[in-house]
């Protein structure tokens, strides 16, 4: 399956040619963090628009090697689908997130749900579902407080397959999001055919809020389609108050941004929005 991540470490790759050692040294420590449990998951607080309320968390992946440093998700999960570990990746991304949801909701009484990104290639790979189901059995917890965050695919990508896997999903009783939504192939037509329950508006949109009318008017026409199809939306990478009162005034449900928090780790998480005290 192709991706538009996929794409993008095609033209990383051009750009290391000649660099093979690094390339190698790159997967190599890549499945050493996988196998030795050293990736770790940041969470993101969902805010309800109305409420003020948190509903839930996005988890995002973190990686930290002592020796390359830092690397951003957008830089190694490209590579990940393309040199076959994302599989191997989602599958635990998926545990640690439910694993650590049921915690927090069993020890404060909670009913957050926690949302989960899963690349195309993953979903699109045979006994996901299964492996899905699997996965909440061990994990125990409550299927309708799961979510996955698929992004667009392209068109060749959208089989019958797919829906049939988004639907089994749901009537597991999971929430599926169309995670970055304007940014990719997404059109009207296979918005119309894709049953997903969000539309996640990606932050560069939310940007654009500020920056001049157009702006505004692309979000609030992104909100109005959401609704026409009963989807319900979730804007990412809110940092300002205007852009907040904006997305209020057009009706946005959910919203997630550095305005609220920035992804925090497990500790920080539970210090400084569960007992909601300052570490
Ligand atoms: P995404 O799913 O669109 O996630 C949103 C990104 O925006 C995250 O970057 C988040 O930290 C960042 N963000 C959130 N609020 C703000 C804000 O107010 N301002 C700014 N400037 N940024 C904000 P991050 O964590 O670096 O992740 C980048 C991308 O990597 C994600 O984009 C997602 O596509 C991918 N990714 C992250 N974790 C996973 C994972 O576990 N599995 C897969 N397959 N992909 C992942
Ligand atoms: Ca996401
Ligand atoms: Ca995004
Ligand atoms: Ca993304």
């Amino acid at each position: 399956a192709k991706s538009t991540r996929g794409n993008q470490y095609k033209l990383y790759r051009a750009n290391m040619d000649g660099n093979t050692d690094k390339w190698l040294l790159l997967e190599t420590k890549l499945h050493q963090a996988l196998k030795n449990d050293t990736l770790e998951l940041h969470y993101q607080p969902k805010i309800d628009l109305k409420t003020g309320s948190i509903v839930g968390m996005e988890a995002l992946l973190r990686w930290n090697d002592p020796e390359l440093g830092y690397m951003p998700p957008d830089y190694f999960i490209p590579f990940a689908e393309e040199c076959g570990l994302i599989n191997d990746i989602g599958v635990w991304v998926l545990r640690k997130a439910t694993t650590q949801a049921h915690i927090w909701n069993q020890t404060y009484g909670l009913d957050l749900h926690v949302a989960v990104n899963i690349s195309p290639i993953h979903i699109s790979t045979g006994g996901f579902v299964d492996m899905v189901r699997e996965v909440i059995a061990e994990t125990k917890i409550n299927p309708n407080t799961l979510e996955i965050e698929i992004t667009e695919m392209s068109m060749l990508d959208y089989t019958e397959e797919l829906i049939q896997t988004i639907e089994d999903l749901k009537s597991l009783g999971i929430t599926i999001s169309l995670d970055d939504f304007g940014t990719g192939y997404a059109s009207l037509n296979y918005l119309k055919k894709f049953p997903v329950d969000i539309l996640k508006i990606d932050r560069a949109f939310v940007q654009d809020i500020v920056s001049g009318k157009s702006g505004i008017a692309m979000i609030s026409a992104m909100i109005s389609l959401a609704h026409a199809l009963e989807l319900k939306v979730v804007a990412e990478g809110v940092e300002q108050e205007e852009e907040l009162n904006v997305l209020r005034k057009h009706g946005c449900e959910f919203v997630q941004g550095y305005y609220f928090s920035k992804p925090l780790s497990v500790i920080d998480f539970t210090n400084e929005i569960l007992e909601k005290k300052d570490t």
